[in-house]
């Protein structure tokens, strides 16, 4: 998917933002109080429509002021289940990505996916669809004719600086719905509860649908490294004894070898995401992910002479999806200012 916002605001995130600290607590003096794990934060979504005269409207719970990165995630757009037929469905016309990996994890609908790499993919539940950008990489994504409710997850990946220059590339894979005490999962990204995902990434990360059965109280051991973020897709649930409602995020700080994900009513279902902090600084903006603004002014300038809507640049780094029909879509004008990293 796109950020089809007109005005994207340009992030800088990770260590040497000032962001907060994702560390465990700091070590006292005599008679310090040793704290365990800090408990969930709560991150809510906001509502941004993806444009078009029926806009189809996401969650966004990543990035925001509070939180940018949850290791490696940079980017996460939750939306549905909508009724096509009220909101025009997912109709996004060729856009181009730098520096990540993008993952599609559908719960209903189906997704035809198209890109620069010469990929061209159904994307269905239960299945993951992963793109690598890599050095740039180009994509659409429309939902098929034949889906009359569209229901998801849209992730983004940074990639660390050792291979965000990686050739484009596209993988599928589906993972298998395993049993462990109180729920079902599929992992479809990282190992958990004995399934791992063979899909490579770059940097140490963890996905996974998950649902409670109702009224089950479930430990999932996880990788003591990581810090995680739990979107809620079917709610409400209670994660690590804090109450979240549907469409919210709770993250949790490294140094817990398991979470703890209550279901008090109904059966309820989430997504787990994980990963070793980046622990590095990055820029965001559109659908660029880069080091600094002026590599990110670059990467537009190069996608603008692609399309034909501005001279210069370097024409060679996006090429245009094989088999698409949509007009590509252009870049929005960049921020006047450069953006003061955020808090
Ligand atoms: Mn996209």
């Amino acid at each position: 998917m796109s950020n089809l916002e007109t005005r994207p605001a340009e992030v800088t995130a990770g260590p040497a933002s000032g962001g907060p600290a994702s560390g465990g607590p700091a070590s006292g003096g005599p008679g310090a109080v040793v704290a365990g794990p800090a408990a969930a934060e709560v991150l809510r979504p906001r509502e941004v429509p993806l444009g078009g005269p029926r806009a189809m409207t996401v969650r966004r719970t990543l990035p925001q002021r509070q939180r940018s990165l949850i290791g490696a995630w940079c980017f996460i757009d939750h939306y549905g289940p909508d009724q096509v037929v009220a909101t025009g469905g997912m109709r996004v016309p060729p856009h181009p990505h730098t520096g990540l990996q993008t993952i599609s994890w559908l719960l209903r609908g189906m997704v035809e996916h198209r890109d620069s790499a010469g990929n061209h993919a159904l994307i269905r539940p239960g299945e993951l669809n992963l793109m690598t950008a890599g050095r740039g990489i180009s994509h659409s994504e429309v939902s098929t004719p034949d889906t009359p409710v569209l229901h998801g997850v849209q992730l983004w990946a940074a990639l660390p600086s050792a291979s965000r220059f990686a050739e484009p590339g596209f993988a599928q894979y589906v993972p298998p719905l395993v049993r462990a005490d109180g729920l079902w999962a599929r992992v479809f990204l990282g190992s958990l509860l004995g399934s791992s995902s063979p899909v490579a990434t770059h940097s140490p990360l963890l996905g996974a649908e998950v649902s409670i059965d109702a009224g089950a109280v479930a430990r999932i051991p996880v990788e003591v490294t990581h810090e995680h973020g739990v979107l809620v897709d079917g709610g409400p649930v209670a994660l690590d004894g804090t109450p979240l409602s549907t469409g919210e995020l709770g993250y949790l700080t490294p140094g817990r070898d398991a979470i703890e994900l209550a279901a008090p009513g109904a059966a309820a279902r989430v997504l787990i995401l994980g990963g070793t902090p980046l622990g590095e600084q990055i820029v965001m903006w559109w659908n660029f992910v880069g080091r600094s603004h002026d590599e990110i002014a670059g990467f537009r300038a190069d996608w603008q002479a692609r399309i034909g809507a501005a001279p210069g640049g370097d024409r060679q780094r996006f090429d245009l999806p094989v088999g698409n029909t949509l007009p590509p879509l252009p870049a929005p004008p960049l921020p006047a200012v450069t953006l003061r990293p955020r808090q």
